[in-house]
């Protein structure tokens, strides 16, 4: 039995700073780097618990950019370089092998690269402590230099106001997903009413770290609102300066290594693949 504690977020932010050294695999065109890339951050963001049992991370395909990649519809804990599918611009898996199904919600990817061309990485997550600022009037902003990239403005997208009524929640068409696209506009993340979230990036590797640090901004902002005090955040000034230096090309690419660590599934991955697997046929998010 696999007891491995899970891995403190330091560790995996130590790990993404030293990467920073490594060559970077977009520039390269290494289409194997980047997809071992991508089951890493799958790995990495299961074991810091912003993805369970659903969710997906895609990478641009820097040798195609109409193309990207992500897992199939599988649960991230399990997904494997031979789990990789590439998709075109309106969702179509490309030479995906028999038996393969893909997620519903691959929309929410393709129209988020369409809109935005300096995007490389989206991650969405039904992460369960966003969800609290989505379904109410607070917004999250930073608490931290380093979630300083939540300004100027953490959107949230409604799904009933897109759509014009009640929906089943799910960015199932092209068209939801482009009105997803609209809301984000040039930020870097926007939440989902009753959903979840979306993390956009130039990189794998920063999508990742900005997924992480979302998470963790939004446990900070909330132990602050049960504090009772005012809270102050970073300023906008203050946040564009922490966020300089972390743009394109900053911590380029996740490594091997961190796919071999995290790689191993953990007792709660396991746990979690269980319940996937029992409901997998009544959802598709
Ligand atoms: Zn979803």
């Amino acid at each position: 039995m696999n007891t491995r504690a899970r891995l403190p977020l330091s560790a995996a932010v130590s790990f993404a700073l030293f990467t920073a050294t490594l060559p970077p695999a977009a520039a390269q065109g290494n289409e194997k780097a980047l997809i071992e890339d991508l089951v890493a951050a799958n790995h990495i963001l299961v074991d810091q618990a912003v993805l369970d049992a659903y969710g997906h991370v895609s990478v641009r395909n820097p040798a195609n950019p109409q193309h990207f990649f992500m897992g199939r519809n599988l649960a991230p804990a399990l997904v494997t370089a031979a789990d990789v599918v590439a998709y075109d611009m309106d969702g179509n898996a490309i030479n995906a092998k028999p038996g393969f199904t893909h997620f519903l919600e691959r929309f929410i990817h393709t129209e988020i690269y369409k809109a935005r061309a300096d995007v490389n990485a989206v991650v969405h997550s039904h992460s369960m402590v966003v969800i609290p600022f989505a379904n109410t009037p607070i917004q999250l902003r930073p608490m931290f230099h380093v979630s300083s990239f939540l300004s100027p403005n953490v959107p949230v997208f409604d799904i009933r106001k897109a759509v014009g009524g009640p929906t089943n929640m799910l960015v199932g068409n092209a068209a939801i997903g482009k009105a997803l696209a609209e809301t984000i506009g040039q930020n870097s993340v926007a939440l989902m009413r009753g959903h979840g979230e979306v993390v956009v990036a130039p990189t794998i590797a920063l999508v990742v770290f900005r997924a992480l640090y979302t998470d963790a901004n939004a446990r900070m902002q909330a132990q602050a609102i049960a504090s009772g005090g005012p809270i102050v955040f970073l300023d906008a000034e203050e946040a564009a300066a922490a966020t300089k230096g972390r743009g394109p090309g900053a911590r380029p690419r996740l490594g091997t290594v961190e796919a071999q660590g995290f790689g191993a599934m953990t007792a709660r991955t396991r746990s979690v693949t269980a319940i996937r697997f029992s409901i997998e046929t009544l959802v598709d998010g």
